[in-house]
């Protein structure tokens, strides 16, 4: 990986390259840069961090806006029985982080709030420098409740959860001018957590149409209920005089101040992250145009060390322009499965030194990790341990590797993480199954690449689009999904992977039990065989993986579509 810390400032470094000014600002609430920075929780965190990467390698002058969430998401433990345990993650800031001498600060319910800020500089492919700010409210003038409003990611209540909107959103503009950025003109929303930038600069220019012509929303929540919302009567003396009564019945929705709806009000430009996802947000917002930007991830990041070797060899360029990545049918059968299984190993002595689970090298493996939630049935796969051992016995060894986090309110995403433990002990030395503790960056880099099938089954439409297989792809890993999200555009049956349940994208519902039963069929007849007994085609669907897939489900030909449709229109 190429990413480095320097100490010298962006704009000095970026002399002559697109002039080193700024243009663009890109808030969201996590960004996960560097796997070794735990300020990211998921997928959303994971993107920000691909996007500016991306940005970096592309030479696009943005920066980005984030909270230092001083001790992460949190770490996981997992005791025997598949509890969740949750520990604050200890990172050493100074480490990584460079501590700058401007503050700024917002006021929260009447008392002003300080603000510090931290930076890190990220170098692209080319050596062009992007710089990422980390709002920190740990300041010894603030009230011990207010120093830890930028602890924890995701943690607490409405009220520290609105604190923290206030201070990434409000403090991230009066960071950027405090800091000297005079030439931001787009103002970019990684979903609606940072909407209350919109306020800032309303109170700053007052003109509705100026302040939309600087504001670009990227929408991630298919669900309503899934977006954030505060009543108005806990919202309205938290903002004091940042929510004028001029805006509030344009932004308030039952009562109810809305984060998206704040954030549509005020773009010009808003997007929702896979195709399918902008049909559904446009049925939920029919009075805002909205259009499809389909995610990607960087390149670069996700190719494990034994692909990047093979594809320097074979198609040089892929690393500032994965659009090569198309020529991959070209390469030899046996270079990929070489590759493959040279990662396949990193992974499997990995879980054998860490959880003694003696896994083997050439069984069928399948990897399952992201965030344990309920919608994306995180136990579909050992729903029917019967037949999954039958499947087993009958077309060869199955091994199944799992990972991902809970959120720490999240009771059902908890329970699955129980219920797959315990499936681990019935199913009674048949079927090898380990789960992996602290699901982050670098475990999802070995798994993406190890495994030999990634499994995805959200229940459609709540996947709005999902990226992980996307990684998998890039390691010429098929996916095994439900059509939702960015699979509905990525697979070719067969040949980039394989769908799960209806084909009938227009069916907005999953039903579990039919669902079960086509994954266990589809396993048991189409994929494992073709694994075991016709590994020359299972290789080109691998290569098809990365010709057909991670040619385009990058971050940059993403950033290029948001260039051309959002930023520079
Ligand atoms: C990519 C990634 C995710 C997102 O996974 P999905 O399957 O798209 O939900 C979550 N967590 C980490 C650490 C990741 O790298």
């Amino acid at each position: 990986m190429e990413s480095t810390t320097v100490q010298i400032t962006e704009s000095k470094l970026n002399q002559g390259k697109n002039n080193g000014k700024p243009k663009i600002a890109y808030f969201s609430m996590e960004i996960g840069i560097d796997e070794r920075i735990p300020t990211y929780s998921g997928g959303l965190g994971v993107l920000a961090g691909d996007t500016l990467k991306s940005c970096a390698d592309l030479n696009v002058p943005i920066v980005g806006v984030t909270l230092l969430s001083e001790n992460g998401y949190f770490y996981q433990k997992i005791d025997d029985e598949g509890n969740q345990i949750e520990l604050p993650f200890n990172f050493n800031i100074n480490d990584f982080l460079t501590l700058l001498p401007g503050k700024t600060s917002v006021v929260i319910e009447d008392r002003t709030v300080n603000i510090r800020i931290w930076h890190y500089l990220y170098k692209g492919v080319n050596g062009y420098i992007i710089p990422v700010f980390f709002l920190d409210t740990n300041v010894e003038q603030n009230t011990p409740t207010d120093r830890e409003i930028t602890k924890y990611l995701y943690g607490g209540d409405n009220k520290y959860r609105l604190s923290q909107e206030i201070v990434l959103g409000i403090g991230g503009v009066r960071a950027l001018q405090s800091l000297g950025y005079k030439t931001i003109d787009k103002y970019h929303m990684n979903e609606g957590h940072a909407a209350t930038l919109t306020l800032e600069l309303f109170r700053q220019i007052k003109d509705l149409d100026k302040i939309r012509s600087q504001c670009v929303f990227t929408t991630h929540t298919p669900v309503a209920a899934g977006h954030d919302q505060f009543d108005l009567a806990f919202a309205k003396p938290m903002l004091g005089d940042m929510l004028p009564e001029e805006i509030i019945h344009q932004v308030t929705f039952e009562n109810r101040l809305n984060m998206t709806r704040l954030a549509l009000h005020f773009s010009h430009y808003v997007n929702g992250v896979a195709k399918k996802h902008r049909e559904v947000s446009q049925a939920m917002f029919p009075e805002y145009s909205i259009d499809a930007i389909t995610n990607g991830v960087h390149t670069p990041t996700w190719v494990s060390d034994p692909f990047q070797r093979i594809f320097d060899r074979h198609m040089p360029g892929w690393r500032s322009d994965p659009y090569t990545l198309r020529s991959a049918f070209s390469i030899d059968k046996h270079e990929i499965w070489d590759a493959h299984m040279d990662a396949k190993k990193k992974l499997i002595d990995f879980v054998n030194s860490r959880y003694n689970v003696g896994m083997n090298y050439d069984y069928f493996t399948i990897g399952f990790a992201r965030r344990q939630t309920a919608y994306k049935r995180p136990d579909l796969l050992i729903a029917d341990p019967g037949r999954l051992k039958e499947i087993s016995a009958k077309v060869g060894p199955l091994q199944i590797i799992y990972a991902g986090k809970a959120h720490p309110k999240d009771t059902s995403g908890k329970e699955a993480i129980k219920k797959i433990f315990s499936f681990k002990k019935t199913i009674g030395g048949k079927i090898n199954m380990t789960y992996i503790h602290n699901y982050d960056i670098s475990i999802a880099k070995l798994m993406v690449a190890g495994v030999d099938l990634w499994l995805n089954t959200p229940r459609r439409p709540k996947e709005a689009s999902g990226t992980s297989g996307m990684k998998a792809a890039h390691n010429g890993v098929p996916q095994f999904s439900t059509l939702d999200g960015w699979w509905i555009e990525g697979c070719v049956e067969n040949i980039t992977g394989w769908s799960i349940g209806s084909s009938d994208v227009e069916e907005k519902t999953s039903d579990d039990e039919i669902d079960k039963n086509h994954l266990y069929d589809k396993l048991e007849n189409w994929i494992m065989p073709k694994f075991y007994d016709d590994r020359d085609n299972w290789i080109r669907t691998m290569r098809s993986c990365i010709a057909i897939n991670a040619s385009f489900f990058n971050t940059n030909r993403m950033i290029q579509q948001y260039v051309l449709n959002a930023y520079f229109m």
